[in-house]
């Protein structure tokens, strides 16, 4: 049969337009080009969805409502309250490369700044960009260096190459939306110079060499432009010479992650080989499966992952959600894979609105699954940064989130719809909007997109066009969504959408044609096998959290720029009553009446709730930080009343339960057991540490692990310090064997001078007798032995060496 791909009718002749092809497909087909957007050029793998240029999109409802408070909020006003954003002391605006601030805060703010004019067409916010992206493209050096100078030699003379992978990004996005013509040779200049240094400058620095997936991803963008075929050859280089992301997670910081887990999957479009894509998938997988183990849709990183803390009371970082978001954006454009539009979704509806205040106007570091008081204060070790990591501030104390949170949106509402090689048309991401784009052999089509989903299974798509034309039209239909249903003109289309694909639709689309499409949510519980088989309850791509009051309270900032804190006003701690057959059955969604509201991500304007029955769990606390009580096994007994509570979207939950403990009955069913003190105790901890990281049962790699918990008396140095074990009655003990915690490279930490092993006896501490050598090795255990004694407690007296501290990564005691 000939194919009618291309085929422009005259808008009179839509007699036979009638006949529609309704198809379920796993991808758009690659074997013809889309001649009117950009998409790889070979040998560069076909792409199977194309990026359309910044303004053929038109997001609104909600997410218009979004893009509106971000530009009135933090990052359309970020030059009034950060340092780094002042154009005079930047010298990411002198044309010399010469200023204070030089690194990537200024680049990541500006890649969602820039990007938020576009998408709104907001004039005061795209002049304002363009005064920053015409300084930087002045500054270009003969050699096609440009910006700062003090990176050219950042790395002990070697150029420190990550924040101008950001600013390609700029310039990206800049070129997109207008077309400027200095940006290719700009960016063709930089290779080029960027292709003068030796492969090991690709494999240098920390953060470089982890991110440097990014400028494989720029270098593509500009070769689809140019066909320049060194720009392949440097990509060969960079990814020969950077981190081997394919080899599995190499690094567990939670942004390294976010950015990097997709680096092979991105050079899999040069290098073609799918086992590259799968390590793609294969490292999110270990990420998740380790950390991941509640929803939203992040992981458990605050700042790194660490074995022992994946309970959802753990954080991620808001430039982790964003950067997440980012790369499943470009994953699904590489793939088609459904999956990664589905995860990004998870992550914008569920994680990055409650990172950000209902107005924008401020942001926290961490966000949680469950987390229930944001509170200024110190939550480590808890959560593994010390400080203010969980209260609202548009000020540097969250510096990075505070310019890289700029992205998250804009980027989202560019890939609501992408273009296909067939020369057709693909809703992505679902949400309000409207696009205008070239189909079929080049006739303008509009379509409207009237939804209000993730609150609404319908989603309505109007065609305008000034000529009819024959073109396919794809409708992802998300994992989670069975029995979808599609219309065409009233009509019911004969297919039937299988999760996890696209629905194609072809036909001679004409002026007014209207297609529903209808994506039915279902209540369903999540249990976490791998997290004390807590539940979660979901509805469609939305979580659902423990309804809390919040009280928010200024505590800093101006009034302008407030910093904020909230605390629960009602319970948090139940424990879900759930119909153990039909776990579903126990919750009844209730769906207000009424337009959605221009904001529904706060509790009051949320415009779904599920009513739940749940019983209070009284043991179950904040502890001493003010962090939510960790998760303990469920099934969990309780003798509470049932009550009635309320769920609500957990993107709109600041104050969040979203993964709850299960309550039972019967023998399977524990209690909650209230946290036993801590046997051990110390002449001094680091606010930081832990005395518990002593007898956690964590086993050191070396004496230099920092990716588990440790004791140390941390800032006391040179002094005599003690630690204690109590053992609550008498115990026979004859040897201990001690881990020293030792950072050299990294800290002032290291194995003690000398020490000796006290017994408790009475009001007294001895010495045991006849002990063998106390040792002070590194990167092992020291073992002691002693005559054998029945004591009720031990002491370790330590003197450490001159000028330096000491710690305790574990801490044994034998038999
Ligand atoms: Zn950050």
């Amino acid at each position: 049969m000939m194919t009618l791909v291309g085929l422009v009718i005259p808008f009179s002749a839509t007699a036979a337009s009638d006949s529609l092809v309704a198809t379920v497909v796993e991808a758009p087909p690659t074997n013809q080009s889309n001649p009117f957007y950009v998409g790889n050029r070979g040998p560069l793998r076909p792409s199977p969805l194309l990026k359309l240029p910044i303004g053929n999109i038109r997001p609104e409802g909600w997410l218009r409502h979004q893009l509106e408070i971000e530009a009135e909020g933090m990052t359309g006003h970020l030059e009034e309250v950060s340092k780094w954003c002042k154009f005079d002391d930047s010298a990411w605006a002198s044309p010399d490369g010469e200023g204070k601030y030089g690194w990537e805060e200024l680049p990541y703010w500006l890649k969602g700044y820039g990007d938020l004019g576009y998408v709104l067409g907001n004039e005061r916010i795209i002049k304002g960009a363009r005064r920053w992206i015409d300084a930087c493209l002045a500054s270009q050096q003969p050699d096609g260096y440009f910006g700062p100078r003090t990176n050219k030699t950042g790395l002990e003379g070697k150029p420190d190459l990550w924040p101008h992978m950001v600013m390609c990004n700029v310039m990206e996005s800049f070129y997109e939306h207008t077309g400027d013509p200095r940006v290719i040779p700009f960016l063709t200049k930089y290779f080029t110079w960027l292709n003068t240094q030796p492969g090991e400058n690709f494999g240098a620095g920390y953060w470089p060499k982890i991110r440097f997936g990014d400028n494989i991803q720029s270098l593509y963008w500009l070769y689809n432009h140019t066909g320049d075929a060194f720009l392949l050859d440097l990509a060969k280089k960079i990814h020969e010479n950077m981190a081997r992301w394919e080899t599995g997670v190499i690094n567990w910081h939670n942004v390294n992650i976010s950015e990097g887990f997709r680096e092979p999957g991105v050079y899999f479009q040069q290098a073609q080989d799918p086992k590259l894509f799968a390590a793609a998938e294969r490292n999110y997988q270990t990420v998740m499966g380790l950390y991941g183990q509640f929803p939203g849709g992040g992981f458990a990183g605050d700042e790194n992952c660490r074995p022992g803390f994946g309970d959802p009371r753990q954080g991620f970082e808001t430039c982790g959600i964003v950067e997440f978001m980012h790369s499943f954006e470009m994953l699904t454009k590489i793939s088609a894979q459904v999956i990664w539009a589905d995860r990004c979704e998870e992550l914008a509806f569920n994680s990055l609105p409650a990172a950000l205040t209902p107005d924008q106007k401020a942001l926290h570091y961490l966000t949680c699954a469950n987390q229930v008081q944001l509170d200024k204060n110190n939550k480590a070790p808890g959560v593994e940064n010390g400080g203010t990591m969980f209260s609202y501030s548009p000020g540097e104390v969250y510096r990075c989130c505070q310019h890289n949170v700029s992205h998250g949106w804009p980027y989202y509402a560019e890939e609501l719809w992408l273009a296909t090689p067939d020369r057709g048309l693909c809703a992505s991401l679902y949400a309000a909007s409207s696009v205008s784009a070239k189909v079929a052999s080049g006739a303008e089509v509009k379509i409207s997109e009237e939804t209000d989903y993730p609150f609404s299974e319908t989603v309505v798509f109007k065609i305008s066009a000034i000529q009819a034309a024959r073109f396919p039209f794809y409708l992802r239909i998300p994992g989670w969504c069975q029995g979808a249903k599609i219309t065409v003109n009233g009509r019911s289309a004969k297919v039937a959408p299988q999760p996890r694909s696209y629905v194609m639709l072809e036909r001679i689309w004409n002026d007014g044609d209207r297609v529903v499409l209808q994506l039915p949510m279902k209540l369903s519980v999540r249990r976490w096998e791998k997290n004390q088989q807590a539940a979660s309850v979901d509805y469609g791509p939305l979580t659902f959290a423990l309804k809390i009051g919040e009280r928010w309270s200024t505590y800093g900032g101006s009034a302008a720029w407030p910093e904020l804190e909230v605390f629960p006003t009602s319970p948090w701690n139940y424990g879900l009553v759930l119909d153990e057959k039909s776990p579903a059955k126990s919750l009844k969604v209730v769906k207000k009446s009424g337009p959605l509201p221009p904001q529904p991500f706060t509790p009051t304007s949320a415009p779904l709730e599920i009513q739940a029955k749940a019983r209070k769990i009284p043991a179950w606390k904040q502890d001493f930080t003010g962090l939510v009580g960790k998760l303990q096994p469920s099934p969990v007994k309780s003798g509470e009343p049932v009550e009635q509570v309320t769920l609500i979207p957990m993107g709109a939950a600041r104050l969040r339960i979203s993964s709850f403990p299960v309550i039972g009955q019967g023998s399977q069913a524990r209690e909650w057991s209230t946290s036993k003190p801590v046997p051990v105790s110390a002449s001094h901890c680091f606010a930081n540490d832990t005395l518990e990281a002593m007898v956690d049962g964590l086993e050191p790699k070396s004496s230099n692990d920092h990716s588990i918990p440790r004791f140390t008396w941390w800032d006391h140095r040179g002094t005599s310090e003690w630690v204690q074990y109590d053992f609550g009655k008498k115990r026979k003990v004859n040897s201990v064997g001690v881990y020293w915690f030792d950072d050299s490279g990294a800290g002032d930490c290291r194995v003690p001078k000398a020490w000796r092993i006290l017994r408790q006896d009475g009001e007294r501490w001895l010495p045991v007798s006849r002990s063998s050598t106390c040792g002070t090795l590194p990167d092992t255990y020291n073992g002691v032995s002693f005559d054998p004694v029945e004591t009720t407690g031990l002491r370790l007296e330590v003197e450490l060496q001159p000028d330096f501290s000491g710690g305790i990564l574990e801490w044994q005691i034998g038999p």
